[in-house]
């Protein structure tokens, strides 16, 4: 079997199409446009599952817009549960003082990770903050998080593709789905 069918013969379903996110993210970006009209945007993005979100949501917005990219890792969690627990890996290469901000987000599951990011983000006295999530996982949350813009609300399901990964694959795919529930034992097995 080559690389390419045994990745998505891992899939068992296809939550949300590659046309689905396309025209969705269109959308946010005209969206994100229009309200940021006349001012320049800083988009901030956590690596590395937002990484196909912000390339793709960037070129969506007709604006002159800034990006900057920060790494984090929650730790104390599994591959699938997070723990709370952050720690910056990337900090921003340069200030957002007094710049308006959005953070560009894969996903909001329990909340915590961004929770701590927004924080530490208000921290940097930016003019804005905001924050875009492509997909949201209401059930789960935890903290409650202002979410400005939401691309899809799904129900609560672990989730791979377009960035986001199960034991660092998967990211490559350009739709949404969800795994088979043998490779998530396979995985986590070892
Ligand atoms: P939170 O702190 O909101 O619980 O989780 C945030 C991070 O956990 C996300 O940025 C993502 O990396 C990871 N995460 C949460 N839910 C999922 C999911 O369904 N699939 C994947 N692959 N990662 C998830």
């Amino acid at each position: 079997m080559s690389e390419d069918a045994s990745l998505h013969a891992d899939v068992a379903e296809i939550l949300l199409t590659e046309d689905e996110i396309q025209a969705k993210v269109r959308a946010l970006g005209a969206q994100i446009g229009a309200d940021y009209a006349g001012r320049p945007l800083t988009l901030v993005s956590v690596l590395k599952g937002s990484l196909p979100f912000m390339a793709d949501l960037m070129r969506a917005i007709e604006l002159p817009v800034r990006i900057d990219l920060m790494e984090v890792s929650s730790y104390g969690g599994s591959a699938t549960e997070s723990s709370g627990l952050v720690r910056i890996l990337k900090d921003l290469s340069a200030s957002i003082a007094d710049e308006d901000v959005l953070i560009v987000e894969d996903i909001i599951d329990t909340g915590l990770t961004l929770n701590y990011l927004v924080r530490y983000l208000r921290g940097k006295a930016p003019a804005s903050l905001r924050i875009c999530t492509l997909l949201d996982k209401p059930a789960r949350r935890l903290v409650e998080i202002p979410v400005d813009y939401t691309g899809f609300t799904i129900p609560d399901q672990f989730v791979v593709g377009y960035g986001l990964d199960y034991g660092e694959l998967y990211r490559n795919l350009r739709y949404v789905g969800v795994l088979k529930p043998e490779v998530y034992s396979e995985v986590a097995g070892g």
